[in-house]
């Protein structure tokens, strides 16, 4: 009986953990005995289950202010031209409800995206691929978009150069790195979409002329939901999801992603992707 004490009492400790008390833990009087392993395995558990909850509970938040702000917005805009018999008045706040609707139809798509990216379900289709078609592709498609801020896209890369990817997911990252080059650099700058090959892996890098990102968001801007600048960026479209969606998908071919910047002097975001050889 004294020799199963311990024991008892950690089913008896077990027994009061739930969802709600995730930050209980088993007690370890030896860390070296088969009973303090045990315990200290099960506290590393509720340490992973206890983080998990934390950033979920985090993640509604984050969603649920996201979702309220355009439809205070719009509701707010709706209220006050109901109270206007001016046509013009009303097709403007159409107009303006119309562009909400468009910005939480874009969050809610790239929040679908990163909940089945999580799920693990996506399959990456990795083939060897012309890096330079899809460059030229992701600048075509973007083109008209750069030409309203008087920003010309330039695509710089050898005709041959072969990479191992996916892509739509190389597509979906391309995108999203240029739609910010274009939104955060001001009127008139250069964007450039240069890829090369360099030790073994094939580069592909995004750069702009924009304000650049000062050293101490450089890692959070891929975190979901991280914006620099709060304000400024939810006018500009942005949710703060594109950089976590870059990053899940560079990661989801075998490659990563890195951000070199320094403010007043631009950004670069780094592809890196498997060459063929590698
Ligand atoms: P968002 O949808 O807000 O653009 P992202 O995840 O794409 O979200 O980017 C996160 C934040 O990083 C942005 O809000 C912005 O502050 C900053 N950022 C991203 N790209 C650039 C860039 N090219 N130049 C300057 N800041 C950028």
């Amino acid at each position: 009986g004294r020799a199963l004490a311990p024991v008892k009492e950690m089913v008896e400790r077990t027994r009061t953990v739930s969802a709600k008390s995730l930050g209980a833990r088993l007690p370890v009087a030896n860390p070296h005995d088969e009973l303090g392993e045990l315990a200290t395995v099960f506290n590393g558990a509720l340490q992973q289950l206890e983080d998990a909850f934390a950033e979920l509970r985090r993640f509604t938040a984050d969603v649920s202010h996201e979702l309220r702000t355009p439809l205070t917005a719009m509701r707010a805009v709706g209220e006050v031209a109901l109270r206007e018999r001016n046509p013009a008045i009303l097709y403007d706040a159409l107009g303006s409800m119309l562009e909400e609707v468009r910005r939480m139809n874009q969050m809610i798509e790239r929040l679908l995206l990163l909940a089945r990216a999580d799920g693990d379900d996506m399959a990456a289709h990795l083939e060897a691929g012309l890096v330079r078609n899809l460059l030229v592709e992701v600048s075509d498609a973007l083109t008209l978009v750069a030409e309203e801020k008087q920003q010309q896209i330039a695509v710089d890369c050898p005709e041959h150069l072969l990479a191992v990817f996916d892509p739509a997911l190389l597509r979906l990252a391309l995108v999203n790195l240029t739609q910010n080059a274009i939104r955060y650099s001001p009127e008139g700058k250069r964007i450039t979409i240069r890829g090369l090959s360099e030790g073994g892996w094939v580069l592909v890098d995004v750069a702009d002329e924009g304000p650049g990102i000062a050293a101490e968001h450089q890692q959070k801007v891929f975190e979901r939901f991280y914006r620099v600048d709060k304000a400024r960026s939810r006018t500009e479209g942005g949710a703060g999801l594109g950089l976590a969606i870059v990053k899940w998908s560079v990661e989801r071919m075998g490659g990563n992603v890195e951000l070199k910047s320094e403010p007043g002097r631009g950004s670069t975001f780094r592809l890196r992707l498997r060459s063929v050889t590698s």
